[in-house]
């Protein structure tokens, strides 16, 4: 098989969220896992809507969720090419002038409703004459130009919804370009499908209409090669069935990297959401795509509750090995011989990555010590071994301690650990303890 090349495709009209993570991923992923690139198109022919600072943030919230593009482009920039694609459309007789306003348009659709009959548009426009053009232009209108629909039933075998027929007779012919000469993202996606060589178009199931269209203009512009091989993923929804678009607020993906959630666990809820493998965490992209395949989506909606990034970011962290976080680690100033013994010690024990400041300062800084007994701690620490310390000295000094004291369970314990750490809760101290030293620990246990 060659190389498959996939392609994501946001429009930077706007920040991305989580629902945009999805086609993002599920495309990255194909990618990772059949050796294939990675393609990142800005659709902006929409000059209005489309801003070069959210390309810039789409860009930086991919980075964040793992996804390396092989190649970006925009479309603004190649817009020379919809203009030679859609003169050849136009020359084939498949691209014609329409005059009609908005307000006619909707006139029309009334009627064939009010008269039962699907509102397709009817092709008016195919029948006017040279001379009713020229009239209707010399009245200032200026024309939206359609694609002759060639008839019959579009076919495909989608990766994830299996073998998909519409009928042309049910569409209307699309509209690819607007008045004021700007095209609709439905020919620039062919004609950069083609020229990307796209083996694969990974993307939400709202476009399933779409490809039909797309699917002839791939006919009508590269007729010597086939179309790319279709996957339409259901999409996101939130609880309650309410589609994602709407609110882009708390989970967006810069607000979720905001709030301290692992870009893992995101990535793992946008893509395993909706499939026939459970939503678990992931130690990286490469784990995530083995355990993924666009055959396992639903047909149904991929509901989501996003209260469950809290648990499986927790989860995540718990995966990681020093090697996955040294980085952050060393951002944060933890370093020397201590990181990765501290980090096997907390890692099962944080809400948020930046949980790891708190349990540092455990063991390398000043903590306001809880000294609830101070007598039992001068016992305990009469006890204390000298150094050096390993995993073992916690339960041998503990057993000593109840030997000597005759406390057993809580009452032996916890007083321990909030002299120790200053915290109910906590890793295991038997990994603590050792980090920690005889110096820290005597001076919590005194209260020196
Ligand atoms: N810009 C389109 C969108 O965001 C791309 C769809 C596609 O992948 O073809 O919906």
């Amino acid at each position: 098989m060659t190389t498959p090349i996939v392609r994501f495709a946001p429009s930077p009209t706007g920040r991305i969220h989580i629902g945009n993570a999805r086609p993002a991923l599920l495309n990255y992923l194909y990618a990772l896992s059949h050796h294939g690139r990675f393609v990142l198109r800005f659709d902006d022919t929409d000059f209005a809507r489309s801003r070069e600072e959210f390309a810039q943030a789409i860009e930086v919230d991919l980075a964040w969720l793992g996804v390396r593009p092989d190649v970006v482009v925009r479309q603004s920039q190649r817009v020379a090419r919809y203009e030679a694609a859609a003169a050849r459309l136009e020359a084939a007789g498949l691209l014609y002038p329409c005059y009609e306003t908005p307000e006619e348009l909707e006139k029309r659709r009334k009627l064939q409703q009010a008269r039962g009959l699907p509102p397709v548009y009817d092709r008016a426009a195919l029948k006017l004459s040279l001379e009713e053009r020229a009239r209707l232009a010399a009245e200032g209108r200026k024309p939206h130009w359609r694609f002759k629909l060639p008839d019959g039933v579009v076919e495909w075998r989608d990766l994830v919804r299996g073998d998909c027929a519409i009928d042309c007779a049910t569409l209307s012919d699309p509209v690819l370009l607007r008045e004021d000469g700007s095209f609709l993202y439905t020919l620039p996606s062919v004609v950069d499908d083609i020229e990307l060589a796209i083996s694969h178009v990974i993307r939400g199931e709202d476009h399933v209409t779409n490809t039909a269209v797309q699917i002839r203009l791939f006919q009508a512009l590269a007729p010597e090669r086939p179309a790319p091989i279709f996957a339409h993923h259901n999409l996101l929804v939130g609880g309650t069935g309410e589609a994602l678009s709407k609110r882009t607020g708390s989970l967006a993906i810069a607000s979720l990297r905001e709030e301290g959630y692992e870009a893992l666990a995101v990535a793992a809820l946008a893509v395993l959401t909706g499939s026939s493998d459970s939503v678990h965490a992931v130690r990286s992209l490469g784990d995530l795509a083995h355990s993924f395949d666009l055959a396992h989506l639903s047909r149904n909606a991929a509901r989501f509750d996003p209260a469950d990034l809290g648990p499986l970011t927790h989860r995540t962290l718990a995966l990681l090995d020093y090697d996955d976080v040294r980085e952050r680690l060393e951002a944060h100033d933890i370093v020397g011989f201590k990181a990765e013994p501290f980090w096997r010690a907390v890692r099962g024990n944080l809400t948020r990555f930046a949980d790891v400041l708190d349990w540092w300062r455990v063991v390398e800084g000043e903590i306001a010590p809880i000294r609830e007994d101070a007598e039992f701690l001068a016992e305990a620490l009469a006890l204390l071994p000298a150094e050096p310390w390993d995993e073992a000295t916690w339960s041998g000094w503990t057993s000593a301690v109840k030997a000597g004291t005759g406390r057993k369970g809580k009452a032996l314990f916890h007083p321990l650990r909030v002299a120790l750490t200053g915290a109910e809760n906590g890793p295991e101290l038997s990994l603590l303890l050792p980090l920690i030293g005889h110096a820290r620990a005597t001076a919590r246990l005194s209260g020196a």
